[in-house]
């Protein structure tokens, strides 16, 4: 079931209660009485109007996590720089600002790591995901999933491959991703040749991926040039051998996914975006999702839900985002 699945009987539900929603309203800050209580909400509307909202049981965050927020996702992992892309782009792009209303008004954060991810984006070319067009994050994702993995390899910007071609691998105590960060400028390249290209449809060119980010040439030499890849002939040839002797010598990447080599021009190279994924940290709640002080009582009147609570594992995705919100809307109508 897809998102859209799940949230419209919520929000019939809730509509049909007599709830209103607001579209395009920024929270800016929770209110917070003199007792330390949160008591409203300040917002902001598109016209750029402040609204002040009285809480009659509570306020709930729920902003997602800092995933889009460069500066504030460094502190999950110093690795998540300003050059990836958190997933949900251009949709959702949470940045941390309800998690940070909430420690305003008192809050902790607990349990931040980070989990699946960074990510690739695994749909090919930038259509399948509405990006604006010319955006800087214009690289396509991959198609890549299971055994397609055994048809490509990823080169750094030598042109040099730096990893076993495995989804999400125990690679031996680091993962793909791991590798893919410790490249130079996180720069890496997917290159896979034409046989490759037309079984899966992978289209290469715009509109389906942006200029400058997908590149096909005759030989593999023209295709090095036009990367700026000098290693990338001698890494291909190396490979190629690997598959024949059904042994990777560099990476050990097992002999079932030895099956393809890269030899049938044109050959195609596409940029790897890593994405940001999943954080699991966020303000620290209790059972009934009351966000929790430093002394670990729960502040009056305010609650996180999903991405922006971390702590208490529920799972991830949206039972992380209902079942907490739930709980928080329980305890707030029952409250006194
Ligand atoms: C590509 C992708 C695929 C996924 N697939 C699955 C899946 O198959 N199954 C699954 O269970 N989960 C999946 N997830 C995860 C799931 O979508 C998220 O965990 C869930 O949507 C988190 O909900 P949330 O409400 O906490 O945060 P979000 O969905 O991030 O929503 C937060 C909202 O708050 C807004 N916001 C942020 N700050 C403010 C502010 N100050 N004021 C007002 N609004 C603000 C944001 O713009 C955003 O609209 C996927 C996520 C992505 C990106």
């Amino acid at each position: 079931m897809t998102g859209r699945g799940i949230m419209m009987p919520f929000y019939e539900y809730f509509t049909g209660k007599g709830g209103q929603i607001l579209l395009e309203q920024k929270l800016i800050d929770v209110y917070v009485d003199g007792n330390g209580a949160v008591v409203g909400a300040k917002v902001q509307g598109p016209d750029g109007k402040i609204q002040n909202y009285k809480a009659n049981k509570g306020v709930v965050l729920a902003g997602g996590s800092w995933k889009a927020n460069p500066e504030l996702r460094r502190l999950t992992d110093p690795r998540f720089t300003e050059n990836m892309i958190s997933t949900g782009y251009p949709f959702v792009a949470p940045d941390g600002s309800a998690i940070l209303a909430g420690v305003r008004a008192g809050g902790i954060l607990v349990g931040d790591r980070c989990e699946d991810t960074p990510h690739l984006r695994r749909k090919f070319g930038t259509a399948h995901y509405g990006f604006p067009k010319g955006s800087k994050y214009g690289a396509p994702g991959l198609g890549i999933s299971g055994p397609r993995w055994a048809e490509v390899i990823f080169t750094n910007k030598s042109g040099d491959r730096f990893v076993k071609e495995l989804d999400k691998a125990n690679l031996g105590g680091y993962t793909f991703y791991d590798a893919a960060l410790a490249q130079p400028d996180q720069f890496l390249w997917t290159v896979f040749d034409d046989a490759t290209a037309k079984k899966y449809k992978w289209d290469t060119k715009y509109p389906t991926c942006e200029e400058g980010h997908a590149f096909t040439a005759g030989t593999l030499a023209e295709l090095a040039k036009l990367t700026n890849q000098p290693n990338l002939e001698k890494t291909v040839a190396r490979y190629n051998g690997f598959v024949d002797t059904k042994k990777d010598e560099d990476f050990d990447k097992p002999a079932e996914s030895l099956t393809k080599k890269i030899e049938q021009g044109p050959f195609h190279a596409v940029r790897l975006v890593l994405c940001v994924h999943n954080l699991t940290g966020g303000l620290a709640i209790n059972n009934n999702s009351q966000v929790l002080g430093q002394d670990m009582k729960p502040i009056k009147g305010l609650y996180a839900a999903g991405e922006t609570a971390g702590g208490l594992y529920v799972g991830n995705g949206m039972p992380r985002a209902i079942m907490p919100g739930r709980w928080a809307g329980e305890h707030a109508a029952t409250s006194k």
